[in-house]
């Protein structure tokens, strides 16, 4: 069903220096881009790539950016799905969304495929239920490991899942062949949310004095806690509260205010989450 399927299938304009950190994640998929720029040389030389990686760490962190970076990194066309989506009130929908996702890619070879919330259908066999019931969720997740053991490791389809939830993930998705490997998307220290902040300040008017670099210290001492998505919404929220003052630069304290508004938000979500 290529209505719920976020198709990215021109070339995919964000690239590894809209991720800010995340280092050590970058260097594990560089192999992958490295595959997708060049599939032919790998099964030439007979070098056999992994066929997918699991994103796994907390929401907001960067998985779907870093895919999506992977993507525009190799300049192959980015193909994305929620887990949520392939779960419908109607029997069967599950494991035909599944297929189509698949078929797609192998037309579009090399690309990458991401699935997000990849817990929604790949959760542990025999545990709770979701909408559709707990067959058709099995049945989906059959149906994506049936795609993922049919195409061979060369067919330049890279599959990447994202969830918060790697605990609860069922062990045949893990398995070799599948999704082979496992990479950690965590919350920034301060380090990694000044380089965030940079990221996200440089397309602002920024007032300079102090300049983007001494906002991005400061902004990054006042946000313990905050991922990546809480930094692009303070940097937002700055500009639009400059922008209603009818400033013509963003200052320090439009940041401030911004953080506030964003610390306001948070506790309200964790109220309604406890
Ligand atoms: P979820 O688990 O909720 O799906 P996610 O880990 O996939 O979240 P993203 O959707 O990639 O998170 O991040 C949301 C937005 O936050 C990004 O589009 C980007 O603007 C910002 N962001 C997150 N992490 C980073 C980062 N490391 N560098 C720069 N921007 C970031």
């Amino acid at each position: 069903n290529v209505t719920v399927m976020n198709r990215d299938t021109n070339k995919v304009s964000t690239t590894f220096k809209d991720v800010a950190g995340l280092d050590e994640a970058k260097t594990e998929v560089i192999e992958f881009v490295y595959y997708l720029k060049n599939p032919e040389r790998y099964k030439e030389i007979g070098a056999k790539i992994p066929k997918g990686a699991l994103l796994y760490g907390p929401p907001g962190t960067g998985k779907t950016l870093l895919a999506k970076a992977t993507a525009g990194e190799s300049g192959v066309p980015f193909l994305t799905m929620s887990g949520s989506d392939f779960m419908e009130m109607f029997v069967g929908v599950g494991p035909s969304r599944v297929r189509d996702l698949f078929a797609q890619a192998r037309k579009l070879a090399p690309c990458i495929i991401f699935i997000d919330e990849i817990d929604a259908i790949g959760r542990a066999r025999g545990r709770g239920g979701l909408i559709g019931g707990n067959d058709e969720r099995e049945n989906t997740l059959n149906q994506l490991l049936v795609e993922m053991d049919g195409f061979s490791p060369n067919s330049g389809v890279v599959v990447f899942g994202g969830t918060n939830r790697a605990d609860i993930l069922d062990n045949a998705l893990l398995r070799p062949g599948r999704f082979d490997r496992q990479i950690l998307i965590d919350a920034p220290d301060i380090r990694g949310r000044h380089d965030i902040f940079l990221v996200h300040l440089r397309p602002l008017k920024v007032s300079d004095p102090p300049g983007i670099e001494k906002v991005a210290q400061r902004l990054a001492a006042l946000t313990p806690g905050f991922v990546g998505a809480d930094i692009a919404n303070v940097c937002n929220e700055g500009a639009l509260v400059a922008a209603r003052e009818s400033v013509n630069k963003i200052e320090l304290r439009h940041f401030e205010s911004a953080i506030d508004r964003v610390i306001g938000g948070l506790e309200k979500r964790n109220m309604v989450m406890s």
